[in-house]
């Protein structure tokens, strides 16, 4: 750290991203990206929001929004757009957690909870997942925090019920709660609709996962209105335009593109359920995924070994270097070549060992 850095920050350690080395040297399956390209319809519109690009950017996001509205059944003073939901994340610890507020979320979560916590300087109060990684709803009845979880979760891929969540809600009738939805699309469902009914329900989603856009960087909440405002009066102390117009343009686009998108999750959905069988057929433990990752370990293999291995034959996956998961890899669901290429490439490191 150099001398000029902020003492409060000298311990602060920052979140490490996936790696994103340049396009094609590898089958990158290491961030949990979308495997397809834009919709050709959804290219154009972006190329022609070029052509408007001297001018700052709508503060409303008034296209973007009305789209949501049409896809989601949520807009208006119920959604805020963001840049990429690390922001939306970041956004709710400025807006709902302080000196006097502290937060909560799992052991094993999304890794930005925790660096958001410190950057902010805030009291953090962690809780273990169960045995079998499975999130105890009634460890955060009535915590007194502002409470922050991944549904459904990373790097696990598991998910909290409706019910469970609405659980929580009722026991934390004080306090915000932020679900965060960046995989809901390949799951069950989203708990969304909850927020007519609970006023302390803040859902985060991302365009990064299901509809292709995490280099353009779109994220959202949906809260209701009042929460709306606090979200907006941090947002407008910080970047009032943090949706870039390009993004802007290619949200929009995506989203009157829907039927494409939809596709494309239907199948990365079935190609993820064709590759945990085959996953098992060579003797992983994998873990129910309702996201397009998968979570598994091999009771020969090292987590570690089982990246290494598969990097030297130009497929990059993740791997956690963490007390509970070091044995686990976490696997991004790619098109379905993509998958076989794995599979046969697992085939082999597990029959040489
Ligand atoms: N939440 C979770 C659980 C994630 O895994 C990610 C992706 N790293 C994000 C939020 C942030 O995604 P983005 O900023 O690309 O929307």
């Amino acid at each position: 750290m150099s001398w000029a850095l902020n003492k409060r920050l000298s311990a602060l350690k920052a979140y490490v991203p996936g790696e994103q080395p340049e396009p094609g040297k590898y089958i990158k399956l290491n961030t949990n990206e979308f495997p397809y390209p834009p919709s050709p319809a959804v290219a154009e519109e972006t190329a022609n929001s070029v052509l408007n690009m001297n001018l700052y950017s709508d503060l409303n996001c008034t296209k973007l929004k009305a789209n949501f509205e049409k896809v989601f059944g949520f807009g208006g003073e119920n959604v805020i757009f963001t840049n990429g939901s690390d922001e939306a994340l970041y956004l709710c610890f400025l807006a709902f957690c302080g000196p006097d507020k502290g937060v909560a979320f799992a052991d094993l979560t999304y890794g930005f909870y925790s660096v958001y916590a410190d950057l902010c300087g805030l009291e953090k109060t962690v809780l273990p997942l169960d045995s079998d990684f499975k999130l105890i709803p009634e460890d955060y009845y009535n915590c007194g925090k502002t409470v922050f979880i991944a549904n459904p979760n990373a790097p696990t891929g598991l998910k909290l019920t409706v019910e469970e969540i609405e659980g929580i809600l009722n026991n934390n009738k004080n306090d915000v709660v932020v679900i965060d939805e960046a995989y809901v699309d390949f799951s069950d469902g989203s708990c969304a609709k909850l927020t007519e009914k609970y006023n302390n329900l803040v859902v985060v989603g991302t365009f990064s996962k299901s509809r292709g856009m995490a280099g353009a960087r779109l994220g959202y909440i949906i809260t209701n209105s009042d929460l709306v405002k606090d979200i907006e009066t941090v947002k407008y102390s910080i970047n009032p335009y943090n949706v870039n117009s390009l993004t802007q343009a290619t949200g929009a686009a995506v989203l009157e593109n829907d039927e494409y998108y939809k596709d494309c999750i239907a199948e990365i959905c079935e190609t993820r359920d064709d590759f945990t069988k085959n996953l098992k057929k060579i003797d992983f433990e994998v873990i129910p995924s309702q996201t397009n990752f998968v979570f598994a370990k091999h009771n020969e293999i090292s987590g570690k070994d089982i990246a290494n291995k598969l990097r030297e034959k130009g497929i990059l996956i993740r791997h956690f270097d963490k007390e509970r998961i070091a044995d686990y890899v976490r696997i991004t669901i790619g098109t379905p070549d993509q998958m076989e290429r794995v599979y046969i490439a697992l085939e082999e490191i597990i029959g040489g060992k």
